[in-house]
């Protein structure tokens, strides 16, 4: 089953990938989580991507192009894929499509999560990281998935870890306003890729405005 799942930064495309990814048993294969990685891991990859991702930019199609194809060519992806965060503009969407053509692979669907973009802004800043797993969800601002408190402290609201951070791109408005532009940039950004593929594939469309619960349960009827 290859899929590609869409939705603003902060939409909870994360959390809802994480439960698409258990339901097919396919791996979730997150953009933004492997250029974090190179950062951190010192690599020429992270150290040009860095840059960028400080800014609010797209790292240019040039280095995450090839990147994502080649990820689609490891072991694990044999049994399928889901992408998130890639396609990102209309480019990259052209690219994917020619290179699945080219290797005769079927796209199988296409998750799209609707989200205000006012709304979308704001649950980016209460975002929290739990150092143990990126995919637990934790958010200052939305009740349902508020921090636990041990000690007069927040921590992670799945595993209790005390290492809760913000990430430095999700509380720099302007970075925010950047990513949101090209996210809902109907004629070259990510918008414009959710149609380009609405023209050849499946596209699944849930509201992401209700909390996760009710998004997953909606999205997980859809894909039943
Ligand atoms: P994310 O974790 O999805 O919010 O991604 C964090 C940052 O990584 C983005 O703001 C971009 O700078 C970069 N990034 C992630 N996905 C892509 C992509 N498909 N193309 C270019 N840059 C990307």
């Amino acid at each position: 089953m290859n899929i590609l799942i869409f939705g603003p930064n902060g939409s909870g495309k994360g959390t809802q990938g994480a439960i698409v990814q258990k339901k097919f048993g396919v791996p979730h294969i997150e953009t933004g989580v492997i250029f974090r990685q190179n950062i951190k891991g010192g690599t020429e990859l992270g150290m040009k991507a860095k840059a960028f991702i400080d800014k609010g930019e797209l790292v240019p199609d040039e280095i995450t192009v090839p990147m994502i194809l080649s990820r689609l060519q490891e072991d694990d992806c044999k049994k399928g894929w889901l992408l998130d965060g890639f396609p990102r503009n209309l480019a990259q969407a052209e690219a994917l499509w020619k290179a699945l053509q080219a290797a005769g692979m079927k796209l199988d669907f296409v998750i799209e999560i609707l989200l205000d973009r006012k709304i979308a802004k704001q649950r980016i800043m209460g975002r929290r990281l739990c150092a143990n797993d990126n995919n637990h969800p934790n958010n200052i601002f939305i009740d349902a998935i508020k921090p636990a408190e041990k000690d007069g402290k927040p921590v992670c609201r799945v595993c209790g870890c005390e290492t809760l951070t913000a990430r430095a791109d999700d509380q720099d408005e302007d970075a925010i306003d950047k990513r949101h532009g090209i996210y809902y940039d109907t004629k070259t950004g990510s918008l414009a890729a959710v149609n380009y593929f609405k023209e050849r594939v499946k596209v699944i469309e849930v509201d992401g405005t209700a909390g996760v619960k009710e998004v997953s349960e909606d999205l997980l009827k859809k894909l039943s």
